[in-house]
């Protein structure tokens, strides 16, 4: 029930329709017996400095951010997590009487998903990353953090992911970085050893089903581990064309709930009940 001593969370970003943040945390809300509420404030671009003043004003107890304010919304912040920092861009924002600190839960929660989901260890691996947008940020914070010895960013934007190396190398020195374009010769011709594939790109996200995958069969192969951050489909044609050639791949859905949770936590002190989460998300 809700009463004068409800703490009030929320997701700030434009539109928000069609997320399921809210289903989730009022669910572990009502499953952890917390004195909670999470809402939606879809928050135009020339309201969001408002937005942010009202989380201290109206006492909210934090939000999650998301598209298109990861990175808008640092200015308005108080102090960041030292990764939220380096990485430029927030996905959840904690109040503490009136001091408002962001953190990005994407990069731990892109790591849990490897690690538990994929049983996949990142240190000492090789690793190719398709795209170098926001998602492509955060995993290749994730990886250059947990120790891989060599990332090569893919992008139809050369010169997006030569600025992404070029920021990577300076926080991560030791990690072989190179970058090349998106393009089917291009990766036809990769001859290099691979540990992990990760596509950060929307390609194969509902209702474009059919396209074919952009990696060839021949470089899929060589991989231990295929993740395709798109979770809608849970299969999409390059987890697909994984396992036909028999290599584990992995959709988005476990970042999605790992970087919840932490926020959640951040919050809360409180875990929720990552099953109760992966329920909910196959009844949706
Ligand atoms: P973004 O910042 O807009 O970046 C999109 C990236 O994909 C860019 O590198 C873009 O290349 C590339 N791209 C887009 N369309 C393409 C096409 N037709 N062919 C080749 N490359 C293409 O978006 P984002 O925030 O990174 O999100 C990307 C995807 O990740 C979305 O599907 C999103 O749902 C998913 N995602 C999942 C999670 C999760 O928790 N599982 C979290 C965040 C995002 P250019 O630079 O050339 O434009």
């Amino acid at each position: 029930m809700v009463d004068q001593k409800t703490g009030v969370l929320g997701l700030i970003g434009y539109p928000l329709e069609h997320s399921l943040s809210p289903r989730l945390h009022n669910q572990a809300i009502v499953e952890l017996g917390l004195n909670f509420v999470y809402l939606s404030f879809p928050l135009k671009p020339e309201q969001l400095e408002d937005g942010i003043r009202a989380i201290r004003a109206l006492g909210l107890r934090g939000v999650n951010v998301t598209i298109p304010y990861k990175e808008r919304v640092l200015p308005y912040l108080d102090q960041l997590d030292p990764l939220a920092a380096k990485l430029g861009a927030v996905n959840t924002i904690v109040n503490n009487h009136g001091l408002l600190t962001g953190y990005n839960t994407d990069i731990n929660g892109f790591c849990r998903m490897l690690e538990e989901d994929g049983g996949f260890r990142i240190r000492g691996k090789r690793a190719l990353l398709l795209g170098a947008g926001g998602a492509a940020r955060a995993v290749a914070f994730a990886l250059c953090q947990q120790g891989i010895a060599a990332l090569t960013i893919i992008n139809r934007t050369a010169d997006k992911a030569r600025h992404l190396q070029k920021t990577l190398h300076g926080y991560y020195p030791g990690v072989r970085l190179a970058t090349a374009k998106l393009s089917r010769p291009e990766l036809t011709a990769w001859s290099d050893p691979l540990d992990l594939i990760v596509d950060t790109t929307p390609i194969g996200m509902a209702p474009q089903l059919e396209v074919e995958p952009v990696i060839p069969l021949e470089v899929i192969r060589q991989a231990h581990l295929v993740v395709d951050l798109v979770y809608n489909p849970p299969e999409t044609s390059l987890l697909r064309a994984a396992a036909q050639v028999g290599v584990q791949g992995l959709n988005g859905m476990g970042m999605l709930l790992y970087q919840g949770i932490e926020a959640f936590k951040l919050w809360t002190g409180q875990e929720p009940e990552l099953n109760s989460w992966r329920e909910l998300v196959k009844s949706v």
